[in-house]
């Protein structure tokens, strides 16, 4: 086991206040730290792993807090080292006595991640799970949490370790062949290589693939919310982030610039992007704003045209249409609380007409109020089936989510590329064991099998206070 010093931290969120707050503690000095400070029926270094004991936080002869105490011992805990969490009541302050009475017993403050680098350096988990650990704490919708837990189960530890297996299975082989020709030979090796290399191809491929839709899941679906001025854009981005982050008024053009917010539904998020509305103008700050909103359609990966379906469509109306030709839409219909002028029928013949029938599989058209809120929930059914055709949320698919991860697997399949080339153009054998030990190292950086200290340190900052 790696050798460390007691830390401690307060592991509860220290934003609010709550009903209970923890401070978990850490190391081989763990029990005798927390024995120092806590006094019970039993000392905590006479209880079983895994106990639960009642008692108070003493600061020399002054009572701080009534608490429960848990004692993990080694190797049976989150970080493999005794690790002592007592529960105390929720003030931040009291968090902070505690946590400094148990620093000045003994422990060292712990740095941000450092339980989770400990569980890490002490082999309970790989580096996966440990980065899904962070996006477990993160997740903000059913997706995200269900692909973290995923990873936690070790779903990419065991694809990303089997595929290091038969890599280096190959490479032993070929190298054997190499050494030992009399008793190793490589007749007829080069198909059952090439077929082996599809295998790995695809299974990267996959995985890399999987980066967009995993990014997406966590981050959220970039939204643009677009239409002519005085739509409803404002208000429905208000209604959908539940309060008043843009300024909703019936002066035409007062969204001048993008107003952004994450938004999280139960199933997905949102990255929504509220913008100005588009029209010819001759105001300079205006135009401004519509370019910059024109700007990002490109870059959306879900827009929602907001029409007022109790006016008639209008020249800018077409417009916007022309623009999100390629572009998955939900159109609202908005305004619906009042007679309407504009026909679904009417919206759809405008899109067939301007990109052909083949783009009304990306568009979906709701009646929509945001006065009272018809079509609110088909809003959030739509997007999940446009952007997720209905298939993420029942798929065991494994999604990376992590920019270091997807980085490491393009190196993987670029080395694996190489070998392929090697292959075709009939290469030395020795040629093909360079660029698979390559792919083989790049996969262990992403289990952490390979990797650094100073980049284990940097991944590890990044993580909360306490985890
Ligand atoms: P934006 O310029 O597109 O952002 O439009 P706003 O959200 O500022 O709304 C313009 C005007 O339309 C305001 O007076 C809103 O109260 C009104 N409005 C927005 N949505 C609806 C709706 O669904 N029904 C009705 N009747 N009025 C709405």
């Amino acid at each position: 086991m790696f050798e460390s010093d007691t830390i401690a931290a307060i592991s509860t969120p220290l934003s609010s206040e709550g009903g209970i707050g923890i401070v978990r503690i850490s190391g081989a000095e763990a029990i005798a730290v927390a024995d120092k400070i806590y006094r019970g029926k039993n000392r905590l270094c006479d209880t079983l792993s895994h106990t639960v004991s009642y008692g108070h936080i003493y600061n020399g002869d002054d009572l701080l807090d009534e608490v429960m105490v848990t004692v993990f011992r080694a190797p049976r805990s989150y970080t493999r080292e005794d690790v002592v969490e007592i529960s105390c009541h929720g003030s931040i302050f009291l968090l902070r006595k505690v946590l400094s009475i148990v620093v000045k017993n003994g422990a060292r403050p712990a740095d941000p991640g450092e339980f989770t680098k400990r569980a890490f350096l002490n082999g309970r988990i790989d580096l996966s799970e440990a980065q899904s650990v962070m996006d477990l704490i993160s997740s903000e919708n059913e997706l995200a949490l269900k692909n973290s837990l995923s990873h936690l189960s070790g779903a990419l530890k065991k694809k990303i370790g089997d595929l290091r297996q038969e890599i280096l299975y190959e490479t032993a082989r070929i190298e054997s062949a190499l050494d030992d020709p009399e008793h190793y030979d490589l007749d007829g090796y080069d198909r059952l290589l090439s077929d082996k290399l599809t295998q790995w191809t695809d299974i990267l491929r996959d995985l890399i693939d999987s980066f967009r839709d995993g990014s997406t899941i966590r981050d959220g679906i970039k939204t643009l919310i677009l239409g002519r001025p005085n739509v409803g854009k404002s208000s429905l981005f208000n209604l959908l982030v539940n309060r008043e982050a843009a300024i909703v008024t019936n002066i035409p053009g007062t969204t001048r610039d993008v107003v952004e917010e994450k938004i999280s539904f139960s199933d997905f998020s949102l990255r929504l992007m509220d913008t100005a509305g588009i029209r010819h103008t001759e105001d300079t700050v205006e135009k401004i704003g519509v370019k910059k909103a024109l700007s990002l359609i490109e870059d959306a990966e879900l827009v929602i045209f907001v029409i007022d379906g109790s006016e008639p469509l209008g020249d800018d109306d077409y417009e916007i249409m022309e623009r999100i030709r390629d572009k998955r839409t939900v159109v609202l219909l908005n305004k619906s609380d009042l007679s309407q002028i504009v026909t679904e029928a009417e919206i759809r013949n405008i899109f067939e007409k301007v990109s052909g029938s083949a783009c009304l599989d990306k568009i979906s058209i709701i009646a929509f109020s945001s006065i009272d809120m018809t079509g609110l929930s088909s809003l959030k059914d739509e997007i999940s089936h446009l952007y997720f055709n209905g298939e993420v949320k029942n798929s065991d698919r494994l999604y990376i989510t992590n920019e270091r991860q997807k980085f490491r697997l393009d190196e993987a399949f670029s080395s694996i590329c190489r070998v392929r080339e090697s292959l075709e153009q009939e290469m030395p054998e020795d040629f093909y064991t360079v660029d698979l030990m390559d792919a083989y190292e790049s996969l262990g950086e992403i289990t952490g099998e390979q990797i650094s200290d100073d980049l284990v340190d940097e991944i590890f900052s990044e993580f909360c206070m306490g985890k």
